[in-house]
């Protein structure tokens, strides 16, 4: 049963369990947001797409040994976790250059990257989610040295299971963001969401944006290439 609304993110509302301290329902919301805040706009089913997509992503990485929050999808826009200690940070993992990277190191958009890129940002709104590297991460974080090291190796490993999901879809996963939480008993698990919010996913063939660049270039309809995301997912099982 819901209780109190313990945190209200941009896509997501984080509620309490009643009588169960080990758990959370996540609600997500029909918001956009792009540019640090800067673009809004709110997309009537974008919770329930964004939801169903996460909620298939889990358990396929959770049955390829990845351990993660996710308890179970309970209805169209909510799911049960378990409750973790977010660790304030952003791993990116990147396969080809687009974005951030482009502009700031200067790489031509569409290379691809033989050994996938993996980065780092403080988890921030107020800095603008600066990139930093594993000694930044270290004083910033809770994490020791070997958990910072763990945390890259899994968002490899999911790189490498996401992706094989995405290419039996005929999708290319161009970039991702993970976030990690603490569980009660300690360990580190993937948490947050994997979504079209989350990920860059392009048409295998023709290279048309499936994410939230429609929504962040104002190109396309957001709402028409989550749905085909999670249509496509759905036709796989
Ligand atoms: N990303 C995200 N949340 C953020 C920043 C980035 O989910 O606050 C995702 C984004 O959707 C993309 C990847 O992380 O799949 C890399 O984003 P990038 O650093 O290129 O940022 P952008 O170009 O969106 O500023």
């Amino acid at each position: 049963m819901k209780a109190e609304l313990l945190y209200e993110g941009k896509a997501k509302k984080v509620y309490k369990v009643q009588n169960n301290p080990n758990q959370l329902i996540l609600t997500y919301k029909n918001d956009a947001t792009a540019f640090n805040g800067g673009k809004k706009a709110s997309f009537h089913g974008k919770g329930r797409l964004n939801n169903e997509i996460s909620a298939h992503i889990f358990p396929y990485l959770h049955e390829n040994g990845i351990r993660t929050h996710f308890i179970e999808k309970m209805n169209e826009t909510e799911q049960l976790v378990y409750q973790t200690e977010i660790i304030p940070l952003e791993v990116v993992v990147r396969n080809l250059a687009t974005g951030s990277i482009t502009k700031r190191l200067g790489i031509e958009e569409k290379t691809v990257f033989d050994a996938p890129i993996v980065e780092l940002f403080y988890k921030d709104d107020a800095l603008g989610d600066p990139l930093i590297n594993d000694e930044h991460a270290l004083f910033l974080s809770n994490v020791t040295a070997s958990e910072l090291q763990e945390i890259k190796e899994k968002a490899l490993m999911i790189n490498r299971k996401l992706g094989e999901l995405f290419r039996q879809v005929n999708v290319r996963l161009v970039d991702f963001k993970l976030e990690f939480g603490r569980l009660a008993e300690g360990c580190i698990v993937l948490a947050d969401e994997i979504s079209p919010d989350t990920c860059r996913l392009w048409d295998l063939k023709t290279d048309e944006k499936m994410d939230k660049d429609v929504f962040r270039q104002g190109t396309g309809d957001l709402l028409e290439v989550y749905e085909m995301i999670l249509h496509r997912l759905e036709a796989r099982s």
